[in-house]
């Protein structure tokens, strides 16, 4: 039996962070707060996350991006 694991990045939308989403300065349209995951993998499958890469708001509109630094 061949088992393929390891790690995957993703970007997912923070659905719990709904208070802290704010408007984008340039076109003024709601922006999100991503969060980029590390995920551990099976078959190429991302199973649940390890660890929080990194965290930005994008505009839904323009893809304006402003960082968070932790
Ligand atoms: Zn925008």
């Amino acid at each position: 039996m061949l088992f393929i694991i390891g790690t995957s990045v993703k970007n997912v939308k923070n659905t719990l962070a709904n208070k802290k989403d704010k408007s984008c300065p340039f076109c003024s349209e709601k922006m999100h707060l991503i969060d980029t995951k590390q995920y551990f993998s099976a078959f190429f499958i991302p199973l649940f996350s390890i660890k929080n890469i990194d965290s930005y708001y994008l505009c839904s509109n323009c893809n304006y991006r402003i960082n968070i630094t932790n």
